[in-house]
């Protein structure tokens, strides 16, 4: 077999078969079939799609590729949750906290930014000395003896979709439905996660944009889920505008750790509690969606959720007294607040030009394996549907180029929109 062959044949529309797709993922792992193949390849997907069964071969292909994890004896039941992708999204470092307090163990492995989208590993780094690289066994120690685990994708676990991840933000080859369920389940499958909680975005910021697409995806997904033996709840969550208010690194953490004390955007605390209910019923801790939340709201009100993320901090070797304090954590040297140039009722605040305008900002990468500036982003200080008047503040700008803060105060005015009349609030979940 020749990688250049099953390249064409994907070009060409036709469907792989299982030995194909395992020859390509084995060589490309491996490092036989280069990143300009692969990528070649990850275009031909996206612009021809791929079968159900393609895209089952492609996540069991992936999931198989380095090490399973297995976490009986570890936990009673591995929960795990994973987002598709938004901007403004910080829910994992406030949901699992969460769900620790309330007597889940869970340990999760995140992943970077990809496209416009932020990434948790990107965020936590925003704290000193918090190491994202456990090696397997450190994992599985910490998640035994703290009950949390934060971490990034141990080189064993899936090394393909690393690999793969890494090439689709630069090459843009993220938004195929193939490529991201087949990402998403085959992460979930290796690392011995038993039950997942689905957090499909659909909107002008998701890779899915609308909720039909996003429907699909996430019925793909528990469909692969189904097959390798795992629980999975989906849940279809707006991805319109940013989720909370802060979008970029150092701003989103320090925004998850105000919402861990109770404060923190109402939008983004009400997401929080309802992906933590729904794991914590999958974990056989609560008994139905109702008493999740309820725990979930607790322990975010007695401070427990909070100790949680302190515990995850220290545990992983971060500085901690940027979690107390968080006035220390990175800062722009430039911080500009754009006022609103009309009154009116917001009818847009589009999600994927302020993730976009994160990025450029330096918040996220242009190229594979760019640096990125954890100080730098944006807070958005409304929601669609919000009435202000002229002149009131719309979103701040955290800059250190005076030329791209230029550039983002353009772009980010326009990603606003208003309307004489009143507008409806946008729902946070739609199904
Ligand atoms: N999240 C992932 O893990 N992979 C994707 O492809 C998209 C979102």
């Amino acid at each position: 077999m020749r990688a250049v062959d099953i390249i064409t044949k994907k070009r060409d529309g036709q469907e792989l078969t299982s030995d194909e797709i395992n020859f390509f993922i084995k060589g490309f792992t491996s490092g036989e079939i280069p990143d300009y193949q692969a990528s070649a390849w990850a275009m031909a997907v996206l612009l021809n799609g791929m079968s159900v069964r393609e895209t089952i071969d492609l996540t069991m292909a992936m999931a198989g590729s380095g090490q399973v994890l297995d976490l009986s004896g570890v936990v009673k039941i591995a929960v795990d949750k994973h987002s598709s992708g938004g901007v403004g999204d910080k829910t994992s470092l406030v949901v699992l906290p969460a769900a620790a307090a309330c007597g889940l163990p869970v340990g999760k492995m995140s992943g970077r930014g990809l496209g416009f989208s932020g990434g948790t590993l990107d965020k936590m780094e925003s704290i000193p000395g918090y190491r994202v690289d456990l090696s397997v066994d450190e994992f599985k120690q910490q998640l035994l003896e703290k009950g949390i685990v934060l971490s990034g994708h141990s080189l064993d676990l899936a090394p393909a979709d690393g690999k793969l991840y890494a090439l689709r933000d630069v090459t843009g080859t993220v938004q195929s439905e193939a490529l991201i369920a087949s990402s998403i389940m085959s992460k979930k499958i290796a690392a011995g996660a038993q039950a997942i909680v689905l957090d499909v975005k659909t909107g002008l910021g998701a890779f899915m944009e609308t909720v039909e697409e996003a429907r699909s995806l996430a019925n793909l997904m528990i469909s692969i889920g189904k097959l390798a033996g795992k629980k999975v709840v989906a849940l279809l969550s707006d991805m319109n505008q940013p989720l909370g208010h802060a979008v970029g690194n150092a701003l989103e953490v320090r925004e998850a750790i105000e919402t861990l004390h109770g404060d923190g955007p109402e939008n983004f605390r009400e997401h929080c509690i309802e992906i933590c209910g729904n794991m914590l019923v999958l974990g056989e801790v609560a008994e139905n969606l109702n008493r999740g939340r309820l725990l979930a709201e607790r322990a975010i009100a007695d401070y427990s959720a909070f100790e949680k993320f302190r515990t995850l901090v220290i545990a992983q070797g971060g500085d901690v007294s940027y979690v107390d304090d968080p006035d220390l954590l990175p800062k722009a040297r430039m911080i500009e607040i754009i006022k609103s140039p009309r009154s009116g009722h917001l009818t847009r605040i589009h999600a994927r030009i302020v993730g976009e305008a994160s990025v450029l900002l330096g918040a996220g990468r242009a190229k594979k394996g760019d640096p990125i500036d954890h100080s730098v982003g944006l807070v958005i200080h409304h929601k669609v549907g919000d009435n202000i008047e002229a002149d009131e503040p719309l979103f701040t700008i955290h800059a250190n180029d005076e030329a791209k803060l230029a550039l983002v105060r353009k772009l980010v005015i326009e990603a606003h929109a208003w309307s004489d009349e009143a507008v409806e609030r946008l729902p946070l979940f739609y199904q």
